[in-house]
């Protein structure tokens, strides 16, 4: 039996306002953790030790474990060197479906994918994480390895993209595979909730919203609902998706999933970038944003990878005034939340040319709370007695927090990961000094490397044009 856990005196405390349903901050505060939730939390009081273990938290802020509401942990580590510069100006600029089709790791190196991007979500402070994968051996080991509160999301489509040239995406079908797909997520899904740890809960993930067909999009909703479970796809990620499914249905993706019933309060959309109105769409009317927001879904907002080729949002200030759900994601390494809040932050006030439409706080509550509700879970994501006791210290004596005189602002726009010295989930100490406590990393860089450069070799196999990795997508510097 876990005893209890006393975080003592820290300097600076997110706590939850519950009455203002937001963040506030405390200074000199004990947090009291039993059977990994928090019992107590309040002003530091010297005589209060009882049976506890002790944990120091002088010089520290203290503050509610991050929410990832989408991440692809078992691919994208594979891509660093690869897709930061890589696009395909015929697709709007994204690089997408050529690399999908020419670029697969090996099991081996998805194993190693995921345990430096499960290091690296711990390491930026993320405590719960929504991984979107394709199911392999092993997967759930990692979960568990890792102390991290997993979304177990197994991918699942009816439909492949394919290339046979820059101008052109088709789409494969083979509904049968869509079927055994779901098949195969649900009995994942069901493994993964009886698991001991209490750790591991599922969520319904057909893929994109392009490649599912509509019957199991509707029984994937059916079931999300039937079990409670939450719901993601990729909806509204890129222009030409948003166009195939105009040409298909005659309406933008948001619209037509609406009429689905796929926007509902259990639903995250991944990204819901290019609705009607975006300027890369132009679509008559301006009715998605007010769609997801009177159907209470959730957006899982990642800026970098679209921001990497010239796109964004428009914008996340807007969407929140619209009433949309608003949470954070890492669809691409690096896997650091705190970084893709002030990239979100960043992008909506040069979107709005306007300083007041995000801030500091709205962004850390779209990286806590916002992810927390949209997964349907009030004991995460805040500080406050009945809630799960996943937590972060940061070091205000880090020299980028320096002066610690607004502790969010010193990490969001300066000290990030850097500054993350301790992660807790559940009372349990994930994340120590530098190092994750239960994940084994040591092997991973360079599994992932071998594993990497395969990929490589190997896309010339699965290219449409017969090019090897390296042709698409060059080193950044040729060499002398
Ligand atoms: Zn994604």
């Amino acid at each position: 039996m876990a005893g209890a856990t006393l975080i003592r005196n820290a300097d600076w405390v997110v706590l939850w306002d519950a009455a203002a349903q937001r963040h506030a901050y405390a200074r000199g505060v004990d947090m009291l953790i039993r059977d990994g939730a928090i019992v107590a939390i309040g002003p530091h009081d010297p005589m209060a030790r009882g049976d506890a273990a002790v944990i120091d938290g002088a010089g520290m802020l203290l503050m509610p474990g991050l929410v990832n509401v989408h991440t692809h942990p078992t691919t994208e580590p594979g891509f660093r060197g690869v897709r930061e510069d890589h696009g395909v100006p015929e697709q709007q600029m994204t690089g997408l479906f050529e690399r999908s089709q020419s670029m697969r790791l090996d099991a081996a190196g998805r194993d190693a994918a995921m345990r430096l991007a499960y290091a690296e979500l711990m390491s930026a402070g993320v405590t719960s994480v929504v991984d979107l994968s394709a199911p392999f051996e092993g997967w759930m080991d990692v979960m568990r390895e890792s102390g991290l509160r997993v979304w177990v999301g197994p991918g699942y489509a009816s439909a492949r993209w394919g290339m046979s040239a820059p101008q052109t995406v088709e789409w494969h079908w083979d509904p049968a595979a869509g079927r055994r797909g779901f098949q195969a997520a649900q009995a994942i899904m069901d493994e993964a909730e009886r698991d001991l740890s209490g750790r591991l809960s599922g969520i319904v993930f057909p893929a994109q919203i392009d490649t599912v067909e509509e019957d199991l999009l509707r029984d994937s909703i059916a079931l999300a609902e039937a079990t409670g479970r939450p719901f993601t796809t990729h909806i509204a990620q890129a222009v030409v998706e948003v166009r195939e499914m105009i040409r298909r249905h005659g309406t933008t993706p948001i619209q037509w999933a609406g009429g689905l019933g796929l926007l509902t309060p259990r639903s995250i959309l991944g990204h819901a970038i290019f609705t009607d109105d975006h300027p890369s769409i132009g679509w008559h009317g301006s009715r998605d944003v007010a769609l997801m927001a009177e159907r209470g879904a959730a957006v899982a907002h990642c800026p970098s990878p679209f921001a990497r080729y010239g796109e964004h949002l428009k914008h996340f200030g807007r969407y929140g005034d619209a009433g949309v759900r608003m949470a954070l994601g890492t669809d691409v390494a690096p896997h650091n939340l705190i970084e893709e809040m002030r990239l979100a932050l960043l992008l909506a006030r040069n979107a709005a040319h306007d300083l007041s439409t995000a801030d500091t706080a709205s962004v850390f509550h779209a990286g806590t709370v916002g992810g927390a509700d949209a997964l349907g879970r009030s004991d995460l994501g805040r500080l406050a007695v009945g809630a799960k006791a996943d937590c972060v210290l940061v070091d205000l004596g880090h020299p980028l927090m320096a002066p610690p005189r607004d502790p969010l602002r010193s990490l969001v726009f300066h000290a990030a990961d850097r500054a993350v010295r301790h992660v807790f989930v559940g009372g349990n100490a994930i994340y120590a000094n530098g190092r994750p406590v239960g994940l084994d990393v040591s092997e991973a860089a360079g599994i992932l490397a071998q594993s990497q450069a395969k990929m490589l070799r190997d896309a010339a196999g699965h290219d449409y044009r017969g090019r090897d990795g390296d042709a698409i997508a060059p080193l950044s510097l040729g060499f002398i």
